[in-house]
């Protein structure tokens, strides 16, 4: 079976309740974080449907696509706070651009030529990320942006930026 299959048959499971009737993040949160299939960001931060605009990518990196998503988010969907949040042992931290790169043209014939997202230091590309945010003009509310390191080993959110 398809793993497509398999979790539309998850569906018949779900319940939306109230959230349904929402379109504004009632915490007025919105949280950036990575791909990653261990990140489990609803479970971690307790949030139920509803409560907040997560917007995931590689790396939970600020890309142009992310602050075009924080724009929406911000200026017509009202919330005002952003949390972003890496994690150890993120692809991203394990690999260099070159090496990604390598690894991609050999698994697809196709040169790339985009930054990967990929950093050295993973405490610095919070640091980066966040000022990124901070400078970013167009996001109207840019008191409440904090970074987090999510140590998965330890199951542990350490606070790095705020
Ligand atoms: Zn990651």
């Amino acid at each position: 079976m398809d793993a497509i299959d398999k979790v539309l048959w998850n569906t018949r499971l779900h319940y939306l309740g109230m959230a349904a009737r929402t379109t504004e993040p009632v915490l007025k949160l919105a949280v950036l974080t990575c791909m990653d299939a261990r990140v489990d960001v609803s479970g971690l931060l307790g949030l139920r449907p509803g409560d907040a605009h997560v917007i995931r990518n590689a790396g939970g990196r600020v890309t142009d696509d992310v602050l075009r998503s924080l724009l929406i988010s911000q200026a017509i969907l009202s919330t005002r706070e952003i949390m972003l949040i890496h994690h150890t042992d993120c692809a991203l931290g394990r690999m260099t651009q070159a090496q990604l790169a390598e690894r991609i043209t050999a698994a697809t014939g196709q040169f790339v030529t985009e930054d990967l997202g990929t950093f050295s230091d993973p405490i610095q590309s919070i640091v980066q990320d966040i000022e990124r945010l901070k400078e970013a003009p167009r996001l109207a509310n840019r008191d409440k942006i904090r970074g987090f390191m999510y140590d998965l080993q330890a199951n542990n959110l350490k606070e790095i930026v705020a």
